[in-house]
């Protein structure tokens, strides 16, 4: 698979991956088609968050100027079942300084971004997809008129999302890979502000097994996450997401609470879930590449699916850049590059969630001495060493292009080593 003639690539879904992928990709030199299941763009609008590998990654895809840190300042509360305040963390007190914002403020970004002489189609989905070592050839469908057409590619990225067609047509049924962690997620956009709080301050209601967080932003409504643990992620979504939260939260929450599962009752444009990994041991086979959350969905806790999008799309169309005519061995690089990163942010996917979600009683107590702690500089030692700082700074924050392609040959040789330490150990 060496000298190409033609370099046009399908891009499957036009979420933050595709967008990023697409645009990287033709400042490469290729020629990308985007094909997108929805009628029109997905605008939805819950929290994201930014780390430095993102920004940096942003930037060079010329998205930063668009974007912004909405995080308030303001300190966050903790609420209890009675309705009590007490001080409580929030993403503020997270190592690694995250901008906070919503996800369709990065995808308003990369659309922004997003050539306009790309081909764009809506309603349009791959049916089968059949590769050689020459190309690949996709049947598309078009579902406003029923029609299929079989187009070749010299390339074919699947950024269709957690439950990715291109991942099933090509690698295998959802079930080998998706990996479920055992719990529900409910996030929505509210107007105004939530009964008993003040603009601008971020909540959260935790209880084992249970956890609300009100994300408070300094220029904009808040948003809502309700998480909670299942052993039945199918009885959770066979009824609406309302019944279901209601239910894992037990009677007489507090007025906040209340207020925000009413709105959750109204919300058209809300997103209720179970919080599922994607683990594949390899994202590309020949000329199809997996990249975003249907490669290695890290979940919400991990807060890296829009920073680890961004800087695989960077990563990818710099490589094809540098070495436009060996595709094998760009995908192989690009996959080798990626991993130690993505291998953190797995990990950290299903430590984290006890941050947002805890087990326990104990861990609770734990956590409601932090902010108390927060005020020597002994405390926020140990805040840092509980919060992993070290490691979110050194992976979250990296500059995954300039460590990959720019590091020095002994720094590649260790990231290397690491990897292997990271796959011998899974
Ligand atoms: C509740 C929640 C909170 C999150 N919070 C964070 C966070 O704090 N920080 C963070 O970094 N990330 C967060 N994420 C994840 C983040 O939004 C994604 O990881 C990131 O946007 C990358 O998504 P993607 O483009 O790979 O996939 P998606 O955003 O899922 O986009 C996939 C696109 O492909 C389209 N598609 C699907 N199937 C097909 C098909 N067959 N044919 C054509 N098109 C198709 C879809 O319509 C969609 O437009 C969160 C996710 C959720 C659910």
């Amino acid at each position: 698979m060496d000298q190409m003639t033609s370099r046009r690539v399908l891009v499957v879904g036009m979420g933050i991956s595709g967008m990023a992928t697409a645009k990287r990709l033709r400042m490469a030199g290729w020629e990308p088609v985007i094909v997108e299941r929805a009628s029109a763009r997905r605008l939805g609008g819950y929290f994201v968050v930014l780390f430095e590998a993102g920004r940096a990654a942003a930037e060079r895809l010329g998205m930063l100027k668009h974007l912004h840190d909405r995080k308030s300042l303001q300190p966050g509360v903790d609420l209890t079942r009675s309705g009590k305040h007490r001080p409580g963390l929030s993403y503020v007190d997270m190592p690694g300084q995250p901008w906070l914002m919503v996800r369709g403020d990065v995808e308003q970004a990369a659309f922004a971004e997003l050539p306009a002489d790309i081909e764009v189609r809506y309603s349009t989905s791959p049916t089968e997809i059949v590769q050689d070592a020459d190309g690949v050839d996709v049947t598309l469908l078009d579902a406003r008129t029923g029609t299929s057409s079989t187009e070749r590619f010299d390339l074919v990225i699947g950024a269709d999302g957690i439950r990715s067609t291109v991942r099933s047509l090509v690698f295998g049924p959802h079930e080998k890979f998706l990996h479920p962690l055992g719990y529900m997620i409910a996030a929505f956009e509210f107007p105004g502000t939530p009964e008993g709080l003040e603009p601008g301050v971020g909540a959260t209601f935790l209880e084992p097994d249970r956890g609300m967080w009100v994300y408070a932003f300094t220029d904009r409504d808040p948003t809502i996450m309700l998480s909670y643990r299942t052993d039945d992620v199918a009885a959770e979504r066979s009824r609406p997401a309302v019944e279901s939260v209601r239910a894992a939260f037990g009677a007489n929450p507090p007025q906040t609470l209340v207020d925000v599962m009413n709105t959750l009752e109204s919300s058209q444009t809300g997103l209720f879930d179970s919080a599922d990994q994607v683990r594949m041991p390899t994202w590309h086979k020949g000329r199809v590449l997996l990249l975003g959350d249907s490669a290695w969905c890290v979940t919400v806790y991990a807060g890296m699916g829009v920073s680890s999008a961004l800087a695989g799309a960077d990563l990818l169309g710099t490589m094809l850049e540098q070495n436009p005519d060996d595709l094998e061995s760009v995908l192989t690089e690009w996959e080798r590059g990626m991993r130690p990163y993505v291998a953190y942010y797995q990990e950290s996917g299903v430590k984290d969630r006890a941050f947002f979600v805890p087990d326990s009683k104990l861990q609770l107590l734990l956590r409601r001495l932090l902010p108390l702690a927060g005020r020597t500089r002994f405390g926020r030692r140990v805040i840092a060493k509980l919060l992993n700082a070290e490691d979110v700074i050194r992976y979250k924050n990296a500059n995954i292009l300039t460590e990959v392609l720019g590091g020095s040959p002994q720094q590649r040789k260790e990231s290397q080593v690491d990897q292997r330490a990271r796959h011998s150990a899974a």
